[in-house]
């Protein structure tokens, strides 16, 4: 077995080279096959890497994929994916030309003229030039290898070219050749080869294909694996929920719920009578209502017999979620309580003992609740709050906390489908993609810099009204760099003369913990009628009397992040206003304003903001918690990622999954890859 054969049988490996290729982490000749180039130097065209932002420039490509088409004004924008080499891969962006939609197809080997953009790696594209030649025809690909001292990539060449004439046949093939043919993949073996000495672009994508799928696949499987054992682990644990619980809890709310709503809590309730612990994750847009179907949970645990935690990131929104669980749920004699950091000792004593004592139903706090020692009597429940704030790491240790505990996400963040796949792979996925009735939809309006008084008009006369607003800037305080971007501080002094007999408060980050609180609290008692902050306001802040908030150089921020921003209004009976101020100049930024006017729907933002940023960037925002590869792309490859998820779930339901021959290699590597976690937080 290859990874078993330590690095010193490659001949020309002695001591000196066997240390280098330690300190990369590369024992075995298994792990020397698999240290693939991180880049490949093509040395007839210039490579991306040497290209500077902004520069005109000429390279050739290969087409990924299909060619979007997105029509603006009557005017077709298509993009397409294109790999220039194995790590580098931009989107080749081109702007009135639909009839080229026809040629950019998969495998199309191109030479593009156009402006690239280092930051968002796009090239758009000016000229096409499509090449007859094969890729490989004038090309010459040069690995290039991550080192350490004592070792140059043109010897890590050599030593890998070695290891492939002694080794290379006895590289193990784990996929079942049935998906081998129906995805028309390379071979292992041949894959690796590519990776090292590809011929030409295509070598590579097909090389990057197999590998990838091999490993999502993988992941995949084990992640379902995992899950299946949990299952089975923990069966015989069903709750035993009183058939009234849910008329009850119904009839005591002032508002009828969404079908979204329902349909989740009956997924809930589903669960929490299942055998095996829910592990489930909540998914809905601002203001869809998540708390409620959480309060939900937790009163179906408590007529069940069992407590409940409800955790969230900050002390404000676990204060807010403790008003509204009083307002909800002391009705049924259910004691909620609340436990943060600014609890009086006094009171967090007599509080921890009634939790240990079984007296108290529902305990809020910060996640700090998870570290500190609260022991609970019989914990059945545990739902954290805006997910996307904790690891993977977090996940596993709610796990532990009891064994029989039923665990709920909630999720403010709509993340397009697939990607979820690959982030919450592991766990089943509720979707609140509906709002309250008798919402009123946001107006949304997009002004330019100069048209500032008009929004400030608008602030004022709902001022007048007696309603609040929140006016966010992307700077804290001037800088010098920036000198035509309005800092909050600077917004503030302004403000209070404009506003004159409004209170305006200032909040942003550099304030210490205290300091935002105390804003924060004032302007949820409605003492501060407009707060001017950066983007710290908190994600699930909850203040129905705002009705306005004014974004200044709305072009510097995120689509995300601005619709995280506007579901902070919108709460209440009141129409209410976002207004984006920008003189924005790039096309991406005004598409991302444009968007913004266009549609409230948070999904479809979500699916907007990935078509617009590319899925690198848009994951990048929340790294932690994602699980890492050697080759496979979580942000390009996602569609390998979704067949990978189903392919695994078609084998592992299959009754003979672990007795057919043809699974036995893949057994073998499942059992390796479960002592190494994918996942690196
Ligand atoms: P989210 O956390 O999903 O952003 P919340 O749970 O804070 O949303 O709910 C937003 C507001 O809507 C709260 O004031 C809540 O009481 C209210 N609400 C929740 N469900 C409904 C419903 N079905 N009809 C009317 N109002 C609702
Ligand atoms: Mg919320």
């Amino acid at each position: 077995m290859l990874h078993s054969i330590p690095v010193s049988h490659i001949a020309g490996v002695g001591r000196a080279k066997q240390k280098c290729l330690a300190d990369l982490g590369l024992w075995t000749v298994d792990d020397v096959l698999h240290h693939f180039p991180f880049r490949y130097d093509d040395r007839s065209v210039q490579s991306f890497e040497t290209f500077e932002d902004g520069e005109k420039i000429t390279a050739r490509a290969v087409i990924e994929g299909v060619c979007a088409v997105r029509w603006q004004k009557g005017k077709a924008i298509c993009t397409a994916a294109m790999r220039v080499d194995a790590r580098s891969r931009v989107t080749g962006v081109w702007f009135n030309q639909a009839y080229l939609r026809e040629k950019l197809v998969d495998g199309r080997v191109v030479v593009v003229t156009g402006k690239y953009n280092a930051k968002r790696k796009t090239v758009v594209v000016s000229h096409t030039e499509f090449s007859s030649k094969s890729p490989n025809a004038d090309t010459k690909w040069v690995p290039v290898y991550s080192v350490v001292r004592g070792l140059t990539s043109a010897q890590m060449q050599a030593i890998v070219q070695q290891a492939l004439i002694q080794y290379g046949s006895q590289m193990v093939d784990v996929l079942p050749n049935y998906l081998v043919e129906k995805y028309k993949l390379a071979s292992h073996d041949q894959a690796v080869r590519m990776m090292h000495q590809p011929a030409s672009a295509e070598d590579l994508r097909q090389a990057h294909r197999r590998l990838a799928f091999e490993e999502f696949f993988l992941f995949q499987l084990q992640l379902q694996w995992f899950r299946q054992q949990r299952g089975q682990e923990h069966s015989g644990m069903s709750r035993s929920i009183p058939p009234d619980s849910w008329q009850t809890f119904v009839q005591e709310l002032p508002f009828e719920l969404t079908g979204a709503q329902v349909r989740s809590c009956e997924q809930i309730l589903r669960d929490l009578q299942a055998r095996q612990p829910m592990n489930r994750l909540l998914q809905g847009d601002v203001g869809s209502g998540k708390t409620l179907v959480a309060f939900w949970a937790s009163y179906a645990v408590f007529r069940s017999g069992s407590q409940s935690a409800l955790m969230a990131p900050t002390e404000i929104l676990a204060e807010q979620h403790y008003q509204q669980a009083l307002n909800r749920l002391s009705g049924f004699s259910m004691r909620v309580e609340l436990l943060t950091g600014s609890t009086p000792e006094k009171a967090r004593l007599s509080i921890l003992n009634d939790v240990k004592a079984g007296e108290v139903d529902l305990l809020i706090g910060t996640h700090a609740l998870l570290t500190e020692n609260v022991e609970f009597a019989r914990l059945g429940l545990v739902i954290t709050d805006e997910q996307h704030r904790f690891g993977v790491s977090q996940r596993a240790i709610f796990r532990q906390k009891g064994q029989q505990t039923d665990v709920l996400f909630l999720s403010a963040t709509p993340i397009p489908r697939t990607l979820a796949l690959a982030v919450y792979g592991d766990l089943d996925v509720s979707v609140l993609d509906e709002l309250p009735k008798g919402r009123k939809d946001i107006k949304t309006y997009w002004l330019k810099q100069k048209e500032e008084d008009k929004a400030i008009r608008l602030v004022r006369r709902e001022l007048t009204r007696g309603r609040q607003a929140y006016v966010v800037a992307p700077l804290v305080e001037e800088s010098e760099q920036l000198q035509d971007v309005v800092s909050a501080t600077e917004l503030k002094q302004r403000l209070d003369d404009q506003f004159a007999g409004f209170a305006v408060g200032l909040l942003h980050g550099r304030m210490n913990g205290r300091d935002k609180d105390e804003v924060m609290r004032s302007f949820l008692s409605g003492e501060l009628k407009v707060l001017v902050s950066t983007t710290v306001i908190e994600v699930g802040i909850d203040v129905p009397n705002a009705t306005v908030m004014l974004i200044y150089h709305a072009e510097r921020f995120g689509l995300a992040q601005l619709h995280q921003l506007r579901g902070r209004v919108g709460r209440g009976e009141w129409q209410s206003y976002c207004v984006l101020l920008s003189d924005a100049r790039s096309d991406i930024a005004k598409q991302r304003l444009e968007t913004m006017v266009e549609t409230t729907d948070g999904f479809l933002i979500a699916q907007r903001d990935l078509e617009l940023r590319g899925p690198g960037e848009f994951l990048g925002v929340r790294q932690s918690g994602l699980p890492e590869f050697a080759v496979g792309d979580l942000g390009q490859d996602f569609k390998i990622m979704e067949v990978a998820r189903d392919e695994a779930a078609a084998a592992i339901a299959g009754p003979d999954f672990w007795l057919l021959p043809s699974f036995s290699k893949l057994r073998e590597a499942l059992q390796r890859a479960s002592d190494r976690a994918f996942y690196k937080d």
